[in-house]
């Protein structure tokens, strides 16, 4: 049975886009022979080609060596089979599309072809883990690993454990997000986490203050930016993420936690409506 992160010695993760391609690589930089699966081979293709030129960048900046960028890449394997990805995997991270259907139906495929003691994730980012949990057969070896994007660059990863989660899984996830060179913060299965619940609120208040006219998008993010040292302010940070996303996170904080904080203004959801989405649509709270 593993018992510390350093025993992990194969991961597989499920899902290879945005954050799939990303989370493979930081574990096979950890040394982690790693499966990259996912139900299309083209994004298989393109998650390692990604991943690849992620780890060119970071030669280019001095920051991996050649040596280095060969073994990552050694350590890595697209697979189009959940069975042949998860086998003899001491760790399975999803990264699946974010729909509980979804997730829990590929843990039941998970459960069946993964060792008995392997350890399963979600990086779900707001779906509760006690949910993903709750048709599985050792719900004990199940938490949420929580990674941000782009993977391989940002510091923080959620560990979230849920009402079954054993203390032993959710040490062995603190340790390992280590093992990988990230800071865990610990958070317990309640919606939104610890950084979208906050997160959300600022930046749903900064778009009410748009729309009452309180300032201009740019003075709200320096007011945050200079007096507050954030690194980037909630509404250009709105725009990186996506408006349409935020809109979705917004909406579902909105009715589970029952707070008018979370509630979306009428500003957001007709920019949405008008396909302001942000930088991926070339405008949002900013021209890019
Ligand atoms: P994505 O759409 O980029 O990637 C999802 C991948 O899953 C796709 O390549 C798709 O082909 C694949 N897929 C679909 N069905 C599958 C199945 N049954 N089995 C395996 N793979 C399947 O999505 P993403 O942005 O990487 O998000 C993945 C998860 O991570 C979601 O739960 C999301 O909420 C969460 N998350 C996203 C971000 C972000 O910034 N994008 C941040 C944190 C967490």
């Amino acid at each position: 049975m593993t018992t510390t992160a350093k025993g992990i010695h194969r991961v597989a993760v499920l899902g290879a886009g945005t954050m799939g391609h990303g989370i493979a690589q930081v574990c096979a930089s950890a040394g982690c022979e790693v499966a990259l699966y996912d139900i299309d081979e083209g994004t298989v293709l393109e998650g390692l080609d990604r991943i690849e030129g992620n780890l060119d960048k970071g030669i280019d900046r001095g920051k991996v060596t050649r040596d280095e960028r060969d073994t990552v890449l050694d350590h890595l394997r697209g697979s189009l089979k959940v069975a042949d990805a998860v086998a003899g995997a001491s760790l399975v991270i999803e990264a699946a599309p974010e729909s509980l259907e979804l997730k829990s139906g590929l843990f039941q495929a998970v459960q069946k072809a993964a060792p008995d003691d392997a350890i399963l994730a979600s990086n779900t980012s707001s779906i509760s883990i006690e949910r993903i949990a709750a048709g599985l057969d050792r719900p004990s070896r199940f938490l949420g690993l929580h990674f941000f994007n782009p993977v391989h660059i940002m510091k923080l990863v959620e560990v979230v454990w849920g009402p079954e989660t054993s203390h032993e899984t959710l040490e062995l996830g603190v340790a390992f997000v280590r093992r990988l060179g990230k800071e865990p913060v610990v958070v317990k299965d309640a919606p939104g986490f610890a950084s979208s619940r906050l997160g959300i609120v600022l930046g749903m208040e900064a778009i009410r203050m748009v729309e009452e006219d309180v300032a201009s998008p740019q003075d709200i993010d320096k007011a945050m930016e200079l007096g507050y040292r954030h690194p980037m302010g909630p509404l250009k940070l709105t725009d990186l993420v996506g408006l349409d996303v935020r809109l979705g996170i917004a909406e579902y904080l909105h009715e589970t936690l029952d707070s008018e904080a979370f509630r979306p203004p009428e500003l957001l959801r007709r920019m949405v409506a008008d396909g302001k989405l942000g930088k991926k649509s070339g405008e949002g709270f900013y021209e890019w």
